[in-house]
């Protein structure tokens, strides 16, 4: 049963589009604010700095992405997206070893960001009762009796500023979300946060694609702990192109003048470098630090207004090596969609619901995200049981992949999403890995 009423998300990024497909499902009409002005094209927005960087759609944002959008797999392979398995067209190494590469039937569509959100925009752009505003810059809630009624916009046309108002609000306007201040405003406190951040920086360019082509789509070099605390990957975009991302840990960031970018990538590993080192450059190089993670803790709010949800980045934002974000995002509009769903066509309480659950939602990709990042910066700063144990767990199960097919399978499906994290607890796994521990011998930071 729709709704009948109006639903506004803030912020037209792809959580926001995730969410306006969803919404537009349950309410009569959807609008989305967004302060960029949206292009019709496949452009960079100044309101998404990530979005000239390589982005990795993980296999369970994949299948949300097909089911909310039929055909849109062969939209995307028609406009040069490469359909790849990530095992068997990676050639990846973990903790100092190659991966045998097999496959495995965890898909990726490998293509730029830019590209993806061009194509999720126009295709939300056709529902008939979703309208995307661009030049929308929110300021503000505005509420009556505990409840969401509408939001502050400007304008950037000249219109004068006003309210729009709406029976239930989505803020998906990113990191910079400034709902904990728009909450103080309307006399609400503010969440607390957890933030466990590596330092992580990132540095990337486009070059062509040689030819002959390498065997591969995807080069991927993973950190080693404790002394490689760098990171690379090549990804095939649509077009013929590489992005060729370089990452450093604990600020160790990759440089961005061409002899510092190719230096960097030798050091971390020959063959990367060998492989970029005669291919022609097709862009600059551009660098990116704002990579902590960090979740707003809105569900321990004891009062929150009915009718307003936040999701996306705005909650949780990942450090984004691990290729999260815009998944997680996907996952939790689908989860708001299933829990409108069931809500029988009465909104009350299903924001807040929604919110309360938001930890459970994304608490996969947290804990690959932060064990893998407290190796890094000691466990002592895990902030709770299960981080804790993740944080001790995670880098034994890490070893044991380049030796274990089966940890290797089932570490790729849960980082991908689609297996839960307790698959990697499974006793048939935990010995592998335990049994791998204990052959080996520890390994000493370096003085
Ligand atoms: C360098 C980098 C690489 C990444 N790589 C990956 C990857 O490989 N895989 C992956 O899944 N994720 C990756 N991510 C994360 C991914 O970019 C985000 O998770 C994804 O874009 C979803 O974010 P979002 O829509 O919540 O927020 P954003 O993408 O930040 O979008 C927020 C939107 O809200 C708008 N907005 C902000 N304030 C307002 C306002 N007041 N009024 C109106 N509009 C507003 C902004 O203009 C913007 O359009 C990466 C991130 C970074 C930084």
């Amino acid at each position: 049963m729709k709704h009948q009423a109006r639903a506004i998300v803030i912020g037209g990024s792809l959580a926001g589009l995730w969410t306006a497909r969803v919404l537009a499902d349950h309410f009569e009409q959807v609008t989305v604010l967004e302060r960029d002005e949206l292009p019709t094209g496949v452009t960079s927005r100044a309101g998404v700095p990530q979005d000239k960087h390589v982005h990795v759609l993980l296999e369970r944002g994949a299948q949300i992405m097909l089911q909310l959008f039929p055909g849109i797999g062969q939209e995307l392979v028609a406009a040069g997206a490469n359909r790849i398995d990530l095992t068997e067209n990676a050639r990846a190494k973990i903790r100092g070893q190659w991966l045998p590469q097999f496959q495995s039937n965890i898909i990726t569509y490998a293509c730029s960001r830019l590209l993806l959100e061009s194509i999720l925009r126009k295709r939300v752009a056709a529902l008939p009762n979703v309208e995307l505003c661009g030049g929308a810059q929110v300021q503000g809630l505005v509420t009556n009796k505990g409840t969401v009624e509408g939001v502050r916009v400007r304008w950037k046309d000249g219109r004068d500023d006003g309210v729009e108002t709406a029976a239930f609000i989505v803020d998906a306007s990113g990191r910079s979300s400034k709902l904990p201040d728009w909450l103080r405003d309307i006399g609400y406190d503010a969440p607390e946060e957890t933030v466990i951040d590596v330092k992580l920086g990132y540095a990337g360019r486009r070059y062509k694609i040689p030819t002959p082509a390498p065997s591969w789509d995807t080069m991927l070099i993973g950190v080693e702990p404790p002394h490689q605390s760098r990171a690379g990957l090549i990804y095939s975009e649509e077009n013929g192109i590489w992005m060729v991302m370089l990452a450093g840990i604990l600020a160790d960031y990759p440089p961005t003048d061409e002899a510092g970018f190719l230096a960097f990538a030798k050091d971390m590993e020959p063959e990367f470098h060998a492989a970029i080192q005669n291919a022609e450059p097709v862009s600059n190089i551009i660098g990116y630090r704002r990579t902590e993670n960090r979740m707003r803790h809105y569900e321990k709010l004891n009062r929150w207004p009915d009718g307003l949800v936040a999701l996306g980045d705005a909650v949780c934002g990942f450090n984004p090596v691990y290729g999260q974000g815009m998944t997680v995002s996907a996952m939790a509009a689908a989860e708001l969609g299933e829990m409108l769903s069931k809500s029988n066509g009465r909104l009350t309480g299903v924001a807040q619901s929604f919110q309360k659950k938001y930890p459970k939602i994304v608490e996969p990709a947290w804990l690959l995200a932060t064990s893998a990042d407290l190796e890094w910066l000691g466990n002592e700063e895990a902030t709770s049981l299960p981080e804790r144990f993740a944080g001790w767990y995670m880098p034994k199960v890490l070893d044991a992949i380049p030796n274990e097919q089966i940890v290797h399978k089932t570490f790729v499906q849960v980082q991908n999403l689609i297996a839960p994290s307790t698959a990697l607890f499974a006793p048939k796994i935990a010995w592998r890995v335990m049994r791998h521990s204990l052959r080996s011998k520890p390994v000493q930071p370096l003085a």
